[in-house]
């Protein structure tokens, strides 16, 4: 299978957010048509087997599509992780029938949004608060889940909460009686993501509504499930920041004169190109080393997905600040492709897995595997 993903796609993608994406972030808004024209086309999570109606593409594959969709726009991006880290979770966690079910709506142009955090559990997912409890063939959720992305455009919210001793996810229709979204105001970066803090008050779902059927399984468990394609997806997002903002420093350093000649041929502004270059390469590599682990159901993807999404984050926050000081005062306002870049990259350093999770984890695979 090819790893890039097809023209078509790509042509979408490009013809959908055009020069937009700035006006985008500065609106704080995603148009409802490009978000439902993308997903329709299964774009939006296009590792959906075509048995369900989905792209079926492999993870390198939907990797190289998110980091186009990056390159131009984290918010829209920020979307497709979400998307398809549902999908994913739907993939993993339901039964046949619920597969059938929900994967057709996902590749159609519904949009669903996952919920972990709430205000007390952050890195910590183990003092999640939110319950779910059964009465009669009904699941009935309590709780409030906070920074949820694309969920003030979601019609579906997957929700993770505990049940008993164990935990449980849960499909819940955004319009259910109950549930409450209130967008989270003027977030730092990914302005346009939908995020969203959602209450759920009493909020009652069929039973089958529940993924697997029935609730009671390992929290940690289910969660890492979901987080894994969060994780591999954040990190091929930041690929792409890292390749906008390559493209946008060497152009700059190219065309801009400074003391008689091109800012290229000033040796320390070289080496901010070295880095940015450097950054994309070691970055699109782990990305890759990831999606394959994937794509070969390797033992390693746990590790291999922590360490993309570690690698890629870091690089592209540091990235994204080298390319504002190639530009300087030319990418230094709103709306800018580096400017953006900058902001919406600081915030990868803190989703998925924080950098302190990430290195935490890698130093205890470091101590188990030496
Ligand atoms: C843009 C954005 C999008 C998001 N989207 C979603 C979403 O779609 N769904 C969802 O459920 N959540 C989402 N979140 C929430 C996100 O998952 C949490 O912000 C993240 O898990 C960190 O939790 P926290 O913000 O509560 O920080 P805290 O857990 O309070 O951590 C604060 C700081 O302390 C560090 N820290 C914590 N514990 C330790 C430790 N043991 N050792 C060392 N350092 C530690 C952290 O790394 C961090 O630097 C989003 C957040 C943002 C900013």
């Amino acid at each position: 299978m090819s790893e890039r993903p097809d023209a078509a796609a790509v042509a979408l993608v490009d013809e959908l957010v055009g020069d937009l994406a700035g006006t985008w972030d500065t609106s704080g808004v995603l148009p409802d048509p490009v978000l439902r024209k993308l997903g329709g086309a299964g774009l939006l999570c296009a590792q959906v087997p075509e048995v369900y109606g989905g792209p079926g593409y492999s993870s390198l594959r939907n990797g190289e599509l998110t980091a186009h969709v990056g390159g131009r726009c984290s918010s829209l991006r920020s979307i497709q992780t979400s998307q398809g880290m549902a999908a994913w979770t739907v993939t993993r966690l339901g039964t046949e029938r619920q597969r059938a079910a929900y994967l057709p709506r996902l590749v159609g142009g519904e949009l669903a949004a996952v919920a972990f955090s709430e205000p007390g559990a952050g890195s910590d997912l183990s003092t999640m608060e939110t319950r779910a409890r059964i009465d009669g063939d009904e699941l009935v959720l309590d709780g409030h889940k906070v920074w949820i992305t694309g969920a003030a455009y979601a019609d579906l919210v997957v929700v993770f909460a505990g049940y008993g001793d164990a935990g449980t996810a849960v499909m819940v229709p955004a319009g259910a009686p109950g549930v409450t979204i209130e967008r989270v105001p003027e977030p730092l970066g990914c302005r346009a993501a939908g995020h969203a803090n959602v209450r759920l008050d009493g909020v009652r779902v069929p039973l089958d509504s529940v993924l697997g059927g029935r609730p009671g399984q390992s929290l940690p468990l289910l969660v890492t499930i979901a987080l894994a394609y969060g994780r591999i997806s954040v990190a091929w997002g930041c690929a792409g920041i890292l390749r906008a903002c390559l493209a946008a420093a060497t152009a700059h350093a190219r065309g801009r004169r400074q003391f008689g000649r091109p800012l290229a041929e000033h040796q320390l502004v070289a080496r901010h190109l070295a880095e940015l270059f450097t950054a994309e390469r070691v970055a699109s590599r782990a990305c890759a080393d990831a999606s394959a682990s994937w794509d070969g159901n390797s033992p390693d993807l746990v590790t291999a997905t922590m360490l993309a999404k570690y690698v890629s984050s870091t690089q592209a926050a540091r990235g994204a600040a080298t390319a504002v000081q190639v530009l300087a005062s030319a990418g230094a306002r709103d709306g800018h492709a580096v400017a953006r870049a900058y902001r919406d990259a600081k915030l990868m350093e803190i989703i998925e897995g924080s950098n302190e999770m990430c290195e935490l984890m890698l130093a205890r695979h470091a101590l188990s595997a030496a």
